[in-house]
C-alpha cells in the first residue's frame, strides 16, 4: 500500500486500552483517506441517535493519503465526529505539521471511543502508543499544555490538545495543534473534552511509502514552480487570508453589525495592509507550503501591548471586527490570541458575540442577564472580556458558550430571525446576499454554515484552473442563476477530495486538476482519471449527507437565517438584495440526485457511487 501505512490506532478510553487495526486497501482507495475514510468509520460505528458528548460518539483523527509527502501544501489532517453544535456530521481540518508528525509514527488515524473516567493524554511514537494520566494538564490552556508535554516528553514531540473551552464543553471548542492552528469547526474540541482526553503528543520517523518517488519529485517541483506564478500565492503571502476582506467589501458583502449591513466603513483599519503595517512580525506556513498565509504577530500599542501569537486570519477579523462593529485591530488580535489559547473556533465565537450585541441592543438580553456587562456593538474590550467568560462558562459566558442557535431558542422574542447560523453552525464572514451562490452553499454544506465546502466567492475565485468544470463562470454574483448551480456542486465534490488526501484547499485555487490527480496517483499508485477522482469526492460528500440524514436531517434543514432570506441589504453595492435560495435549491437537488421531500440522496444516486449498503439502510 502506498500513501498510507494501512493501520490505525483504536483507543478505548473507557477501558484504557490501545490497539492497532489494519485499514483495508480497498477502503482507502474508495474513500481517499483523511475525512473520507474517517466518515466511513463514523457511519459504521456511531449508532443513530448517539449523544454527541456521550461515550457512544467517536472522535476520529485521520491523516490524508498525501499528508507528509513531497508535494505542495500536504500537511493537513481531519477530525470527524458527530457534532455537538449541529447534531449531524461534524468535520474539522487543520494544517501546521502535527498531521505529518502523527503520520510519521506509522499510523494513518486514531479512533477514540468511550470516555475516560479521569483526564488522559495519548503519546504516540514509532509504531507504539500509550495512554497517560493528564490530571496535571487539566485546567491548562493550549500553550501551557503544549509546554508541559514538551518538558515531559521532549521538545521534538508535537502536540494537539484542547484548552479550557474543550474541557468546559463550549459547543464550539476547537482542537488546537502547533499552538496556533485550529481544527476549529463543529465543536470537536468539546467532544474531546467529553471523553476526558486532553492531548495527543506525537513524534515519528517512519516515512510514508510512495509509489513513484522519483517522478513525484519531478512533478512536485513543477507544481511549486506553477504556484510561484499564481496570483493567489503572491497576495496571500503579502497579506494572509485577510487579503479577501477588500474583495468581499467591493461587493458590499462584509457582514457588519451582526449582518445588518454589508458595508463596514472602517475596513481599512483592520484589513491585510493594516495587519502588515501594524502587527505583522513574520509569515507562518504549514508543512511544505510556499503560500505562507499564516501571520505571526505582536501587539505593540494599547492595553494589550506585549502580547504576541498567531493571527488574526480573515475570519477572526470578519467576525470580531465587522460583525461586532469593531475597528480596533489590537483588540481583535487579542481576542483571536485568546481563542487560540483557550481552544475556541473564532468564527462561531465572533458571530455569537455579535448576536449577543444585537440582542442587547434590542433589549432581549438585559443587564440582569449579562451581570451588568454592556454588550454593545463597537466596544473593543467587550469582545476580549467575553472570550474569557465563554471559555470558562462564567456569567453570561455560559449562555454564549452554547452558540447562536441554542441562545436564540432560549431567549425567544424572534431572536432566531437574526441568529446567523445554518443547522447550528455559525456563518463565516461573507454575506451571501452579495453572492447568491454562496447562499446556496451555506444552506446545503454538509457541516452547516460553512464557506470552504465550496468557496464560491464570485468570478475572482471560481475562475481557477483547478476546476474541471466546463462552464465555470458565475456571470453576476448578485443574480441567482440556476444554470450556474453546477459550479457549486462540482466545487463541493472537488474540494471534498482535499480534506481526504490531506492537502490545503487553497491549492485548488492555484493548480490544474489533471496535474493534481497525477500527483495523487504518483503517491498512492492509484490510477484515477480526473473524472473518477472527482466522483470519489462526490461519494464522500453523499456519505456525509447520508450520515446526517440518518440523524434526522431533512430537506427543511437546507435553509438560511430569515435575515438573509427576507431582509434586503440596506446599503452598498448589494443594496436591496436578499438570498433567492429557492431558485437555486431545486436545481441543486436535481444535480445532486437528492430526494426533494426527504433531502436524502436517492437510492439510485447512492448505488451509482457504489454505496449500496448506505442506500439499503437509509431507504429501508
Ligand atoms: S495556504 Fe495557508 S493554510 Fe494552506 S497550507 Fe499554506 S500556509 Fe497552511
Amino acid at each position: 500500500m502506498y500513501g498510507c501505512h494501512g493501520k490505525l490506532l483504536r483507543v478505548d478510553l473507557s477501558n484504557s486500552k490501545v490497539n492497532e487495526e489494519e485499514i483495508p486497501e480497498s477502503m482507502h482507495r474508495k474513500y481517499l483517506g483523511g475525512a473520507g475514510l474517517a466518515t466511513r468509520y463514523l457511519w459504521d460505528e456511531v449508532p443513530k441517535g448517539a449523544a454527541p458528548l456521550g461515550p457512544e460518539n467517536k472522535l476520529i483523527f485521520m491523516a490524508g493519503s498525501l499528508t507528509g509527502v513531497v508535494a505542495p501544501s500536504t500537511g493537513r489532517f481531519s477530525i470527524v465526529a458527530k457534532s455537538p453544535q449541529t447534531g449531524i456530521w461534524g468535520q474539522a481540518n487543520s494544517g501546521g505539521r502535527w498531521g505529518v508528525d502523527f503520520k510519521r509514527c506509522g499510523y494513518d488515524g486514531i479512533i477514540f471511543e468511550g470516555a475516560s473516567s479521569k483526564p488522559v493524554y495519548l503519546v504516540v511514537e514509532d509504531n507504539k502508543a500509550e495512554l497517560k494520566d493528564a490530571s496535571h494538564l487539566w485546567g491548562k490552556n493550549v500553550p501551557e499544555t503544549t509546554g508541559l508535554l514538551k518538558d515531559e516528553l521532549g521538545e521534538k514531540f508535537n502536540v494537539a490538545c484542547i484548552g479550557q473551552a474543550g474541557e468546559n464543553l463550549v459547543k464550539y471548542a476547537a482542537v488546537m495543534n502547533d499552538l496556533g492552528r485550529a481544527a476549529g469547526r463543529c465543536g470537536l474540541g468539546a467532544v474531546m473534552g467529553s471523553k476526558n482526553l486532553k492531548a495527543i503528543a506525537v513524534r515519528g520517523s517512519i516515512k510514508t511509502p510512495v509509489s513513484n518517488p522519483e517522478e513525484l519529485k519531478v512533478h512536485s517541483k513543477k507544481q511549486y514552480e506553477l504556484m510561484d506564478e499564481a496570483m493567489l500565492k503572491m497576495a496571500m503571502q503579502a497579506f494572509g487570508t485577510t487579503v479577501v476582506l477588500d474583495l468581499v467589501s467591493v461587493r458590499g458583502g462584509f457582514p457588519t453589525r451582526n449582518w445588518q449591513s454589508g458595508v463596514f466603513e472602517y475596513s481599512d483599519d483592520i484589513n491585510g495592509p493594516a495587519i502588515s503595517d501594524n502587527i505583522l512580525t513574520k509569515n507562518i506556513t504549514c508543512f511544505a507550503c510556499p503560500i505562507e498565509c499564516g501571520r505571526g504577530t505582536e501587539i505593540s500599542k494599547g492595553k494589550y501591548a506585549g502580547h504576541k501569537g498567531e493571527g488574526p486570519e480573515y475570519e477572526t477579523v470578519g467576525t470580531f471586527g465587522g460583525m461586532c462593529f469593531i475597528n480596533d485591530l489590537e483588540a481583535i488580535t487579542m481576542a483571536g490570541y485568546l481563542c487560540n489559547d483557550y481552544g475556541i473556533d473564532t468564527i462561531s465565537a465572533g458571530n455569537t458575540i455579535a448576536f449577543a450585541m444585537e440582542c442587547y441592543e434590542k433589549g432581549i438580553l438585559t443587564d440582569s442577564d449579562t451581570g451588568g456587562i454592556a454588550i454593545n456593538f463597537g466596544d473593543p474590550d467587550v469582545i476580549v472580556d467575553l472570550v474569557h467568560l465563554i471559555a470558562r462558562r462564567e456569567g453570561v459566558g455560559d449562555l454564549l458558550a452554547e452558540g447562536t442557535m441554542r441562545m436564540s431558542q432560549k431567549l425567544g422574542q424572534d431572536s432566531e430571525d437574526f441568529a446567523m447560523h445554518v443547522k447550528g453552525l455559525e456563518l463565516p464572514a461573507y454575506d451571501s446576499r452579495a453572492v447568491q451562490m454562496t447562499g446556496l452553499t451555506y444552506a446545503t454544506a454538509n457541516r452547516g454554515g460553512d464557506h470552504i465546502t465550496a468557496y464560491v466567492q464570485g468570478p475572482t475565485f471560481v475562475d481557477a484552473p483547478f476546476l474541471m468544470i466546463e462552464d465555470s463562470e458565475i456571470k453576476d454574483p448578485f443574480v441567482a442563476d440556476p444554470s450556474e448551480v453546477k459550479v457549486a456542486v462540482d466545487l463541493e465534490d472537488m474540494l471534498t477530495t482535499f480534506d481526504c488526501v490531506g492537502a490545503c484547499k487553497f491549492m485548488g485555487l492555484c493548480l490544474n486538476a489533471d496535474d493534481w490527480v497525477k500527483l495523487v496517483n504518483l503517491v498512492t499508485g492509484w490510477d484515477f482519471d480526473t473524472a473518477e477522482y472527482k466522483q470519489a469526492g462526490e461519494r464522500v460528500y453523499n456519505l456525509a449527507r447520508a450520515f446526517s440524514n440518518r440523524e434526522g436531517l431533512t430537506a427543511e434543514g437546507d435553509t438560511l437565517p430569515k435575515r438573509l432570506l427576507e431582509e434586503p441589504l440596506p446599503d452598498g453595492p448589494a443594496e436591496g438584495h436578499v438570498n433567492e435560495l429557492s431558485i437555486l435549491l431545486d436545481k441543486y437537488y436535481q444535480l445532486r440526485g437528492w430526494d426533494e421531500q426527504t433531502g436524502k440522496p436517492t437510492a439510485e444516486k447512492l448505488r451509482e457511487l457504489s454505496l449500496d449498503d448506505i442506500a439499503a439502510e437509509i431507504w429501508s
